[in-house]
């Protein structure tokens, strides 16, 4: 582009704009509305404002004592003079003694200062001789992310120079039909309304278009790895039986919870259609989604099929291993565990038995995917907490057997309104009921200075036979660190604070069977402190554990901390969760009450989602949210329903994007999410 030179171009390169279509699709952050201009003689304390002025003054001096460098710059028109103000900036005085007698428009807050009306700092455009319409007045302005070395008014330059000069070349990927339908703006007007902004109805419904547009790419995308994953393939088709709900309810202590019984029937009536299952089970913590893997299960193994059971961490895995052989041997079915570190015979052992078709329930961690682990007639694979699993390990698996039918379970606990974008490509059944006799968990924030008081509210409980986590301060990201921090915290508990109870470690630096020992010691009531770094995060299932205390809770997110205190309040005793915290920021005390306020992960993670935003929510790449540049995931959601509706009507009709009137979507969706959808196929 014309005026665009390596360092500007090196600048650019920070914000990912690498190409002219990069520039055009970068979208304001947002818009200032400067369609009415103010006048000095009116202007309010704290009001934002957009004048019109001319410089008459510049004046620049150092504040010695505070070693602040600060430019005054007076300006005015008919009715009065304006004070702008800029510290550490000594570049701009020369700037503004060039300007003087020219005409420039300010943006920004009024404050009323020790020379009268002042703004600090506030966004400056030069305005050329004898401009009557210029960008940056008398519309909604737009206003972009920058990063050093670009100012506001180049970038807007830039923006408004590539507009006019390439907008025209922006590819139709829409159909005029899909358009009309929708009342949807056309590509060109969309790009130069989002920058030019005339109207605020003109920029929405330009925003319209360009959102829907963002997500009918991802939902297309999403579609197209659904077919390729299931509806496209044939897979098994389980027979269903009448008796296993019955038997599976005889083995079990306790009731199934109605959402169980609908979940068990779902995922029936799904592994009985001739397509592979993709399908995910959503619930919060202690719903109970063990017993749903089971009854899948079950099925797949009273259909002759072997099951996998895949859990993130091995102490996880062993747990499973420890609940499910119980109840599945009873079942008649044979479980067997396989884990990387296990040793050599054993394993030997495990894979023989997997290959000859003795086992009928594989549990274990990504061992599982591996080389050399070869199942006799794999039928159905559970991945438990599905975040820490991506698309490539869900194909490693399936890779095992024919198409086998998948259950995916989690208890992160995704808004609903978002579950279709992250888990677009999953079938999803939710478990939205506790147990029967259910207690919520009694949370409390305390002060860290209260912790002696609430150590003795725990020995309290210890007393009555209770039993409690201590979670230990996230101190650091290395294992060896948290580590050492845990045995630490452990040693002065026993030591100096519940010398006549006995404490227990667990933490990841620990072995396999020192984890399992620490955790059965635990189960079993030898042990009546466990103190634990964030292994027990997930899925630990101690019913007996009553209170739970998480030092230093401000260092750990919303979801995080519903997490942690679903390890307690899992039988119909009173639980008890307390929050220790100094909290200084509003984000952090923000999450104490929350936590206090409800039980409910849904709606905590609703909060979660208001505070932190659905970037940071989401953080990692592996959750699956692609980056969108102007669709937001919380106030876009009725746009993202229409275009997940569309997306199925083109993939349905055309799933290989061959047709003439879809080869742009298809270029579009090959270019942004091929990775995923190599991943899939392969
Ligand atoms: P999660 O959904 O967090 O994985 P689990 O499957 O670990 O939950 O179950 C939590 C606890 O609740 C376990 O101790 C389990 O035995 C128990 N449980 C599961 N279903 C029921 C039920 N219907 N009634 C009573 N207890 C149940
Ligand atoms: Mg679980």
């Amino acid at each position: 582009m014309k005026g665009v030179g390596p360092s500007l171009a090196r600048t650019l390169e920070k914000l990912d704009i690498h190409t002219v279509r990069d520039l055009l699709e970068y979208y304001p952050a947002r818009y200032e509305d400067r369609t009415r201009l103010e006048c000095v003689s009116r202007l309010r304390d704290g009001q934002y404002a957009t004048l019109r002025l001319r410089v008459t003054d510049v004046d620049a001096r150092q504040a010695a004592r505070r070693r602040l460098n600060i430019i005054r710059v007076a300006a005015e028109d008919e009715t009065g003079t304006l004070v702008l103000v800029f510290f550490n900036q000594s570049w701009l005085k020369e700037r503004f003694v060039r300007l003087r007698g020219s005409e420039i428009i300010v943006y920004g807050q009024v404050r009323y200062g020790q020379f009268g009306s002042e703004m600090n700092a506030p966004d400056v455009e030069v305005l050329a001789e004898g401009d009557s319409d210029p960008w940056s007045y008398g519309r909604f302005v737009p206003v972009y992310r920058l990063t050093e070395g670009l100012t506001q008014t180049r970038m807007r330059q830039l923006l408004q120079r590539c507009v006019q000069q390439y907008v025209q070349d922006m590819p139709e990927n829409l159909s005029t039909q899909l358009r009309s339908d929708l009342n949807l703006m056309d590509v060109v007007s969309a790009h130069r309304a989002i920058h030019w902004a005339q109207s605020e109805e003109e920029n929405a419904a330009a925003r319209r278009r360009l959102v829907f547009e963002e997500f009918l790419y991802l939902q297309v995308a999403l579609a197209q790895m659904r077919h390729a994953e299931g509806e496209g393939l044939q897979g098994i088709a389980f027979k269903a039986d009448p008796g296993a709900l019955g038997a599976l309810q005889r083995t079990l202590p306790f009731i199934l919870t109605n959402a169980q019984k609908r979940v068990i029937t779902e995922i029936w009536a799904d592994m009985g259609r001739p397509h592979p299952m993709n399908r995910l089970v959503q619930g919060d913590v202690g719903s109970g989604k063990t017993v749903v893997a089971l009854g899948a299960m079950l099925l797949a193994s009273r259909n002759g099929y072997q099951s996998a059971l895949m859990a993130p961490t091995e102490v996880l895995a062993e747990q499973h291993f420890f609940n499910v052989e119980r109840l599945a041997e009873d079942l008649g079915l044979r479980v067997d565990v396989l884990f990387g570190s296990m040793p050599v015979k054993l394993k030997r052992n495990a894979l023989a038995s997997l290959e000859a078709g003795h086992t009928d329930i594989l549990i274990g961690t990504h061992a599982l995917v591996q080389e050399g682990v070869n199942f006799y007639r794999l039928g159905l694979v559970v991945v438990d907490e599905q975040h820490k699993f991506g698309v490539k390990q869900r194909a490693a698996l399936r890779q095992k057997g024919e198409n086998p039918d998948m259950l995916v379970m989690t208890a992160t606990p995704i808004p609903r309104t978002l579950t279709m974008t992250v888990y677009g490509d999953l079938d999803i059944s939710i478990l939205d009921e506790l147990p029967s006799g259910r207690k919520p968990v009694k949370t409390h924030h305390k002060p860290l200075q209260q912790r002696s008081r609430v150590y003795e509210g725990v020995r309290s409980i210890l007393q009555k036979g209770g039993q409690a986590f201590v979670v230990c301060p996230l101190v650091s990201d290395s294992e060896k660190v948290m580590a050492r921090a845990a045995s630490d915290l452990a040693e002065d508990l026993q030591q100096n604070v519940f010398p006549e109870y006995r404490v227990g470690l667990l933490h990841g630096q620990m072995k396999r069977d020192e984890k399992q020992a620490a955790i059965e010691a635990f189960r079993a009531h030898t042990c009546d402190v466990l103190v634990a770094t964030t292994v027990v995060e997930v899925g630990v299932d101690v019913p007996g554990a009553n209170v739970i205390v998480v030092e230093n809770a401000e260092r750990y997110g919303l979801a995080q901390l519903h997490q942690l205190r679903g390890r307690v309040g899992r039988s119909d005793q009173q639980a008890f969760c307390v929050l220790l915290s100094d909290t200084t920021s509003e984000d952090s005390s923000q999450r104490m009450a929350v936590m206090e306020s409800t039980n409910d992960g849904f709606q905590i993670a609703e909060q979660d989602l208001l505070i932190r935003g659905p970037g940071e929510f989401f953080g990692t790449k592996q959750s699956g949210l692609p980056a969108f540049k102007i669709a937001d995931v919380i106030r876009d959601v009725p746009i993202l329903e229409i275009s997940r509706a569309k997306a199925a009507e083109i993939v349905a009709s055309d799933p290989h994007l061959k047709k003439q009137e879809h080869r742009g979507i298809r270029e579009v969706v090959a270019r942004k999410y091929r990775e995923q959808l190599l991943e899939t196929v392969a």
